[in-house]
């Protein structure tokens, strides 16, 4: 299992373009779409499990969730156009802390439009910043984006966007994810996966409930260099609960 989540933090961090370290190319429609993942390799067959991400958030059980402990000082580094996403890597030294354990941040990447759905409702972007204890163990913890007022921290990403898929470039300025989280960081909880193959689960998911927003000429920008949606549809939630 360790081993497996490692290998999945290592494809997250992958440069190859649309193709995993082993060549399965994977996809958002046709025959490599997200129906299809779980068929296209035994690496993905966790793809058709029970605790898969994304969800459509409801039925929250009121819970004491501790409020997160975002100590974010190591800033970015790269930025990469992978043909999924784009994705920015992290500097180490950047932390969350949940359940006792700090996750150290390794990359922020980007959907449009959502993945997760809250209460039914779907937003043009969501981010995903992706941490892992040295144990392999990850949490996602996502921000969803309303078009509305330009997004600061976005706007010097999407300056030094890669267009092209395969591409990496140095971040010139630095950027602080710390500026993608609105100042409010209540959020949901529950249990997933990864939302790309290999589809990997006991991924730890924390929500944040407040959107930030970005403009419509932002999310419209990424959406136009991914040249397709890249949201995996929702899956079922079957016996988890979100937590709130
Ligand atoms: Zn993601």
């Amino acid at each position: 299992m360790k081993k497996t989540i490692l290998f999945a933090i290592g494809m997250a961090l992958a440069t190859s373009p649309a193709f995993s370290a082993e060549g399965i190319h994977w996809g958002y429609s046709g025959k490599t779409g997200p129906a299809d993942w779980a068929k296209l390799s035994p690496e993905y067959s966790s793809c058709d499990g029970k605790n898969q991400s994304p969800i459509n958030l409801d039925g929250f059980i009121p819970a004491k969730l501790v409020p997160l402990v975002f100590d974010y000082k190591g800033g970015s580094a790269e930025i990469l156009n992978n043909g999924h996403t784009i994705q920015i890597n992290a500097r180490p030294g950047s932390t969350v802390g949940i359940d006792g354990i700090e996750f150290e941040l390794k990359q922020y990447h980007f959907h449009a439009p959502s993945e997760n759905l809250i209460k039914g409702k779907s937003f043009p972007m969501e981010a995903h910043l992706v941490h892992a204890d040295q144990n392999g163990n990850i949490v996602v913890v996502a921000v969803m984006f309303t078009a509305g007022e330009a997004n600061k921290a976005l706007e010097k990403a999407w300056n030094q966007m890669p267009k092209t898929e395969g591409e990496k470039l140095a971040l010139s300025s630095d950027i602080s994810p710390l500026d993608l989280l609105p100042p409010n960081h209540a959020y949901y909880r529950f249990n997933g996966s990864l939302t790309t193959p290999p589809c990997t689960e006991g991924v730890r998911w924390v929500v944040i409930k407040d959107a930030v927003s970005a403009s419509a000429a932002q999310i419209e920008e990424f959406a136009r260099v991914m040249h397709h949606p890249n949201n995996r549809p929702v899956q079922s939630i079957n016996a988890r609960s979100v937590l709130e």
